[in-house]
């Protein structure tokens, strides 16, 4: 008997798996087209002083939308593109849209900074940093309004490896942020040896606020951290003026989140960019805080 449901459970198992390939499989054909064929777009979501109100930047987000498809979600496609090799075609387009976009910016209300997802594969990827340099060079774009966003495992190795990877980075004066901040295992050695200028704090922290009190003194912890080391903070996820009200009060410099703005397209955060009143926001989702 149970030989039998053992049985039954593996050929279960193979044939999701052989299923999970085949969807894996044409996920990554169907990625192979989504440049030439127009499928792609960047949206930026902006991201808010806190201390004053401001739209200090955005963040690029890549979107993906299929004829057959739909909207394909980047956690599921940007494990795809790099398992393929495709995320270093498709992260420099997205470097490049960002760049045009931030050259655009340099002439609106604070000339806001671009935030840019790069993968580890593009950071190892031979002449990356010569090639970034080129395009902000030729966009017209001091490296400065450039921040780089990496995840935790570029530090999942040696700190030595990493830092090789990310120095010559800082050397041509791009800020980089460590993102989703404590969800992986990055030591804390390793926040200061390798030079982040940022630190975001990951939305699974944020949406525990008011509801976990174990959670909210890891969110002290790490905004007095940071804070120590010299990083200003991010908030990323934040949806309510409890979270908000929360993290102004811990000292986290800026969030991210739908409470201010979800992420949109380029023009759209122009107009708002027009429109926006650092005082009066501060005044309706933050009052009574200073
Ligand atoms: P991330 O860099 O941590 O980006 C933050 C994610 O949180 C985005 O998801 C954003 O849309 C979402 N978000 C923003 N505000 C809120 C909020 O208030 N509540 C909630 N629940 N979510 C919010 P998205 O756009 O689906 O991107 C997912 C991940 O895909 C990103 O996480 C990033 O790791 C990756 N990604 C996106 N674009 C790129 C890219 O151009 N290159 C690379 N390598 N990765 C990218
Ligand atoms: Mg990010
Ligand atoms: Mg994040
Ligand atoms: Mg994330």
């Amino acid at each position: 008997q149970a030989k039998r449901t053992g049985r039954n459970a593996f050929r279960f198992f193979t044939s999701e798996l052989q299923h999970r390939s085949q969807q894996l499989l044409r996920l990554s054909s169907a990625l192979a087209q989504a440049l030439p064929h127009g499928e792609l777009q960047v949206l930026y979501q902006p991201q808010l002083a806190l201390r004053d109100g401001r739209i200090v930047g955005a963040e690029a987000l890549l979107r993906w939308q299929h004829p057959q498809l739909g909207a394909v979600s980047p956690t599921d496609f940007i494990p795809v593109a790099e398992s393929s090799g495709r995320i270093i075609e498709i992260g420099g387009w997205v470097l490049q849209q960002a760049l045009a976009a931030a050259r655009r910016w340099a002439d609106v209300p604070g000339a806001p900074y671009v935030a840019v997802n790069v993968s580890v594969l593009q950071l190892r990827h031979t002449g990356f940093v010569q090639r970034l340099c080129d395009l902000a060079n030729s966009a017209g774009v001091p490296p400065q309004r450039v921040e780089l966003e990496v995840t935790e495992s570029v530090t999942a190795g040696e700190a030595e490896q990493a830092r090789q990877m990310l120095q010559p980075l800082q050397e041509a004066g791009f800020p980089i942020a460590i993102d989703d901040f404590g969800t992986g295992y990055s030591s804390l050695t390793y926040l200061r040896r390798l030079g982040f200028a940022r630190l975001k704090i990951d939305q699974a922290f944020v949406r525990d606020i008011g509801r976990d009190p174990d959670n909210e003194a890891i969110i002290r912890a790490i905004v007095q951290l940071a804070r120590t080391l010299g990083l200003t903070t991010v908030a990323e996820g934040v949806e309510t003026i409890e979270q908000a009200s929360f993290l102004a009060r811990e000292g986290c410099d800026l969030i991210q989140g739908w409470l201010v703005a979800a992420a949109m397209r380029e023009a759209d955060f122009v107009t708002l960019l027009g429109k926006h009143d650092p005082a009066g926001w501060r005044q309706r989702w933050l009052p009574g805080v200073d």
